[in-house]
């Protein structure tokens, strides 16, 4: 396993590759690697000659400053941890080498940039397009790898390769959890044993949401039901319930069985931001 710290020297690597008739597959990590991301890294394993994962905590999406400061860093753990997975390309770039400081282009995202994380996280998803799109076109994968759990930034990022014509496909990948429940992030590790717990309830949450929605009951009820279920968490402080069309997350005021839905949540446990989703597929 090699690790590149350059646009330049990784570039190079991956030319040869392409050249010997390698098929790359692209994991992109903030690092702070969980059983989640290495999920990501095994699929992209089995379908690629060549993956190539990168860790790089992107300032640009970080709205809040002390939200940047706190993201857990191990690169050593990490790169210990990705030696026997199947990786064969570490990308580790410094925030110089991703951003030069003449920087003058800005994504606009749309809608995306407006709703649930969009509106709690202003400028998050024009930083997670910018870095994306960088990667894509350092990396020129010819498959790349996205989890589930950030569902919102993974249909940013299929608009991204559709309405930029990138010559890549994006691989879905479902979310990882605790046996508790808890989606795996690396947000995680800043939870003690007791708020971690405590943080299970967001998933339970989701699941009461979804009884209650595929049993019939109407939306807006099974809503405002759910949202008193996690205002009873204590220690819990919800910011957003919403339930979306999954393809491109427009909000529905009706349950269809025939059309993918997702029940989107954020909140808060101590001052750790956690997010995850259930998707309901249809015919359930
Ligand atoms: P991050 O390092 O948090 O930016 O995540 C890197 C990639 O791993 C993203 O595509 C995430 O959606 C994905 N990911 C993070 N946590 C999980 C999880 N629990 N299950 C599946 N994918 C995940």
């Amino acid at each position: 396993m090699k690790v590149f710290d350059s646009i330049g020297s990784v570039r190079s690597f991956l030319n040869d590759k392409r050249r010997q008739g390698s098929q790359i597959g692209l994991v992109p990590t903030m690092g702070s690697l969980h059983k989640g991301h290495f999920n990501l890294i095994k699929l992209a394993a089995k379908n690629n000659n060549i993956v190539v994962v990168s860790i790089f905590v992107n300032p640009t999406q970080f709205n809040k400053k002390e939200d940047l400061q706190n993201y857990p860093r191990d690169l050593d753990k990490d790169i210990k941890a990705l030696e026997n997975i199947g990786c064969q390309a570490v990308f580790v770039p410094s925030e110089r080498e991703m951003y030069p400081s003449n920087r003058t282009l800005t994504f606009e995202v749309g809608y995306i940039g407006k709703i649930m994380e969009g509106k709690f996280r202003p400028g998050h998803f024009a930083g997670v397009a910018l870095i994306v799109t960088k990667l894509f076109n350092v990396i020129a994968p010819n498959y790349a790898y996205f989890g589930q759990k950030d569902l919102q930034q993974l249909v940013l990022i299929k608009n991204l390769v559709r309405e930029l014509n990138f010559d890549l496909e994006i691989v879905e990948v479902p979310t990882v959890r605790e046996a508790s429940g808890l989606a795996m992030s690396s947000r995680n590790q800043r939870l003690n044993g007791q708020e971690k717990n405590l943080a299970a309830n967001i998933y339970k949450g989701l699941q009461i949401l979804k009884n209650k929605i595929v049993s019939g009951i109407g939306l807006e009820t099974s809503i405002s039901e759910t949202k008193e279920f996690y205002k009873n968490v204590e220690g819990f402080d919800l910011e957003y319930l919403e339930i979306v069309r999954k393809s491109d997350l427009l909000p529905i005021s009706k349950f269809n069985s025939d059309i993918e839905t997702a029940l989107c949540v954020a909140g808060y446990v101590a001052d750790v931001r956690l997010l995850d989703n259930l998707c309901i597929n249809p015919k359930v």
